[in-house]
């Protein structure tokens, strides 16, 4: 085993999938040879994979004489028979979990490795064969890649959006804002930027407020999206930003890198803003909430208690600029009459039967109490000393994701308020909707919810219908 492999392969990938595969065939080949110097390995041969979706999957005959869909990797086959046939005496992957991402590849591997003594090695560091707490590792990170990559078309729109709220995308892999993706260096730029925002919510701006002021500054973010209320948010509450490690929504102790504000300031800075959700949720009660916007300064407008009852105003202590106003009741009765109007179209009914199918909430269900499972399964692993730190945090960042994702899906609840508007009697069924339900609908059928004009005062004091007006009714077609 002491003998340095001097004819090895190096395998490495082409993806189309951006999100996993952000190196280019090039860099991951300079990689490969640079971690093949460092362990004094030869390269006798290169080997591309060429794993992009039109090579991915193939019909193929199966042993019991029926046919099915298998994932075909024909260079992980070649570099197999070369090393059990002796003519290559070892294999550095790029990312061996990824590659070897079928179970079957990986059992193939292991015989091989085992039968002729075959080092391995990866140069992501996930995996490496050589005793049998590592094949046991290896087998744990490629049934959960396995599992990764059957779900990922399902997930992916819905990921976006949250990456991209979160200002966690940058194009090569995540980052978090604050810090360099490698080592957890504080980036000075954006260290100051946190300490902006810290200052100001504790000054009892509000997220709108800041994001504004950024948005005007021209402040990047890592995504090179504007800021939205969500990723300022985000950017301040990470546990990261005080230097604590966080596991499952838990601190689990200081972090290995410096923080960007003190303990104190970030505790104080996550209360506040966590009070403030808790008066955003008494508003949900009117369910126009997160379906108005200002037409004038283009704001969410909540609901809220007026001098003449309840209204929705763009308000000026949540960073509104104050010049839209509507009576509460009157703007949800008229929404909820185009509504009722749009609803009972056939060809909108026939959409919104077909949304109300769709069982991803039930799946993403099952797949996050597997998950949960799981991570369950790992911390005992890692606790009871069968995985390294390193090989713990990755396997877990991995099922964290799609935790992540599961929970987005289960949150997205337009597929249930539909099928209880659905069944029976579409009219008398709204009525009994609540309100988060009614909100769901709204915003399957207008996504972009409802721009609210101004009074015109020429015309007195009745109610405008008009003032409520639809963006982008893409249901209604
Ligand atoms: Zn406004």
């Amino acid at each position: 085993m002491d003998a340095k492999p001097q004819r090895a392969i190096l395998l490495v990938r082409i993806s189309d999938d951006k999100a996993e595969d952000a190196k280019g065939v090039g860099r991951q080949e300079d990689d490969g040879r640079a971690l093949a110097d460092r362990l004094h390995w030869g390269i006798a041969e290169v080997l591309i994979e060429n794993d992009t979706s039109a090579f991915k999957r193939r019909k193929i005959n199966l042993p019991d004489g029926t046919t099915g869909l298998r994932t075909v990797r024909p260079k992980f086959r070649t570099a197999l028979d070369m090393l059990a046939s002796g003519e290559r005496d070892g294999l550095l992957a790029y990312d061996l979990d990824r590659t070897a991402r079928d179970p079957r590849d990986l059992e193939d591997l292991i015989d091989v490795v085992e039968q002729r003594h075959i080092p391995v090695q990866s140069v992501t560091g996930s995996l490496r064969l050589a005793n049998d707490a590592d094949i046991t590792m290896a087998r744990v990170m490629v049934a959960i890649a396995n599992k990764a990559s059957r779900d990922a078309s399902r997930r992916v729109a819905r990921k976006h959006v949250e990456l991209a709220a979160e200002g966690k995308w940058n194009g090569g892999g995540f980052r978090g804002y604050g810090f360099t993706r490698k080592g957890m260096e504080i980036i000075p730029e954006e260290a100051k930027v946190i300490r902006d925002i810290a200052a100001w919510v504790l000054d009892g701006r509000s997220l709108n407020w800041i994001k504004d002021v950024l948005n005007r500054l021209r402040v990047p973010t890592v995504t090179g999206k504007p800021w939205n209320a969500r990723s300022v948010r985000s950017v301040v509450t990470k546990s990261s930003v005080a230097g604590l490690r966080a596991h499952r929504g838990e601190i689990v102790g200081p972090g290995q890198w410096e923080a960007i504000l003190d303990r104190a300031t970030w505790e104080a800075v996550c209360a506040t803003l966590a009070g403030r959700v808790r008066t955003v949720d008494l508003t949900l009660k009117r369910w126009l909430t997160g379906v108005l916007h200002c037409s004038q300064c283009h704001r969410e407008i909540s609901g809220a208690q007026g001098n003449g009852g309840p209204r929705y105003w763009c308000s000026t202590p949540h960073g509104g600029c104050g010049k839209i106003a509507v009576n509460a009741a009157k703007a949800e009765a008229e929404v909820e009459r185009q509504v009722l109007d749009l609803i009972t179209r056939p060809r909108v009914l026939e959409r919104l039967d077909h949304i109300s199918r769709s069982e991803v909430t039930d799946d993403a269900r099952r797949e996050l109490a597997d998950d949960e499972g799981q991570l369950k399964q790992l911390a005992g692993m890692w606790a009871r000393k069968e995985m390294t730190l390193g090989e713990y945090r990755e396997a877990r960042k991995i099922i964290e994701d799609r935790v992540k994702d599961s929970r987005a899906l289960i949150n997205a609840s337009a597929p249930r308020a539909l099928r209880r508007l659905l069944a029976g009697d579409v009219r008398a069924n709204w009525a009994t909707l609540s309100a988060a339900d009614k909100r769901d609908v709204v915003l399957t059928l207008v996504p972009e919810g409802y721009e609210v004009l101004p009074h015109d005062r020429r015309r007195g004091n009745p109610f405008q219908p008009e003032r409520l007006r639809p963006e982008h009714v893409t249901t209604a077609a």
